[in-house]
């Protein structure tokens, strides 16, 4: 039986990798092959998708299970799979498989969680446990403490993201101080990230370097041997060439100077800073819309673009709004007066019927 403790002493980190989910005995068997070859450690596939609406595909459920250990055994590595209920977790063990994950929306239900950990009373398997959808640390810490007291001995985190109603730069905001705070809690329990689930894209390279910043313990990453046709998460997938390409990039520091904790909350603000630098440009582009429309009017009621003093109270109302909210006068001014300055220029190209020129459109 894997002793993850012992893997993610030789192999730090430690890097799982594989496709969403399985889709073919072939494929799989070839992917694991290449990702072994990359240098990775641990070949993950999903048997059974969680997917949101029930025309999605939801895997091939206990033959994939087949194909995942076949994989395995031909690229000589341990492989892991989600599983879900007490069935899914019986039909994995029948099938060899080596590891078991927690998926987030599993992960949020302690009767579950409970079920689960039922079934795995005396059996010595390894269990990755993902955070929960929701951003909640008692849950996920609770959950793991659930197989701990069943007697779950090889026990791991995944941080793969929580789930916000605001559309942001993330699938799932990473929230990187609840992950360090369950590491806090528990700290001999190793933390892998989940770069993929975090992004939802493939640009996974600057979340993975922070969570090799952060000291995590691995790396799980979707990888798949057509990302384009994939059935499942097909916008977030790597193809080998990528994965490997990756790999290459990461830097791997010894240790880290600054203490985690505080190197989490930094990202965290960083990463708040992002998301509302995205609104900024978002509420401009929208005002600047309004501003051609504007042009348009104008253009056709015959009225002068420039008007003084609609300008002045533009002025005067925002720099008394600023100075409530702790701007400056001169700052509120000087930005107001760009705006100002590009409305106008939107205007104009309303009114003269032309595109306004951007480098883009140079
Ligand atoms: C997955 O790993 O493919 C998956 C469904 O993950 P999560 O539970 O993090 O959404
Ligand atoms: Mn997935």
């Amino acid at each position: 039986m894997i002793n993850i403790y012992q893997l993610l002493k030789e192999k730090k980190p430690l890097l799982i990798a594989g496709p969403c989910s399985a889709e073919g005995d072939e494929e799989l068997v070839n992917i694991a092959i290449q990702l072994k070859m990359a240098g990775a450690h641990v070949l993950r596939a999903g048997a059974w998708k969680p997917r949101s609406r029930p025309e999605n595909f939801g895997g091939f459920g206990a033959k994939a299970l087949q194909w995942i250990t076949m994989a395995g055994q031909k690229a000589e590595m341990p492989v892991m799979t989600e599983v879900a209920c007490a069935e899914h977790t019986e039909e994995a063990l029948k099938a060899g498989i080596d590891i078991l994950w927690i998926g987030a929306r599993t992960t949020v239900n302690p009767f579950l969680i409970q079920q689960i950990a039922d079934s795995l009373r005396g059996v010595n398997i390894p269990v990755f446990v993902k955070n929960p959808v929701n951003p909640d640390v008692s849950l996920w810490q609770g959950a793991i403490e659930r197989f701990a007291n069943a007697g779950i001995k090889n026990l791991a985190a995944i941080h793969r993201g929580f789930s916000s109603y605001e559309s942001n730069a993330y699938r799932n905001k990473p929230y990187w101080e609840l992950a360090i705070e369950l590491r806090n809690r528990m700290p001999d329990l190793p933390m892998i990230c989940d770069p993929s689930h975090i992004c939802g894209n493939t640009d996974i390279k600057k979340i993975s370097q922070t969570a090799l910043d952060l000291q995590y313990d691995g790396l799980m990453i979707e990888v798949h041997h057509n990302p384009a046709k994939a059935l499942s998460d097909a916008q977030q997938q790597l193809t080998v060439h990528q994965y490997m390409q990756l790999l290459e990039e990461l830097i791997v520091r010894q240790a880290t100077p600054q203490d985690p904790v505080e190197l989490s909350k930094l990202q965290d603000f960083r990463d708040r800073i992002d998301e509302l630098d995205d609104e900024i440009i978002n509420v401009l582009s929208k005002r600047m819309e309004i501003a051609r429309f504007i042009g348009t009017y104008k253009s056709e009621n015959n009225i002068a673009i420039l008007q003084p003093e609609r300008f002045r109270e533009i002025l005067s109302t925002r720099s008394a709004k600023g100075l409530e909210n702790q701007l400056t006068r001169d700052f509120i001014l000087n930005l107001f007066a760009l705006i100002h300055k590009e409305s106008i220029l939107q205007q104009e190209s309303r009114m003269n019927k032309q595109e306004v020129k951007t480098s883009k459109s140079k």
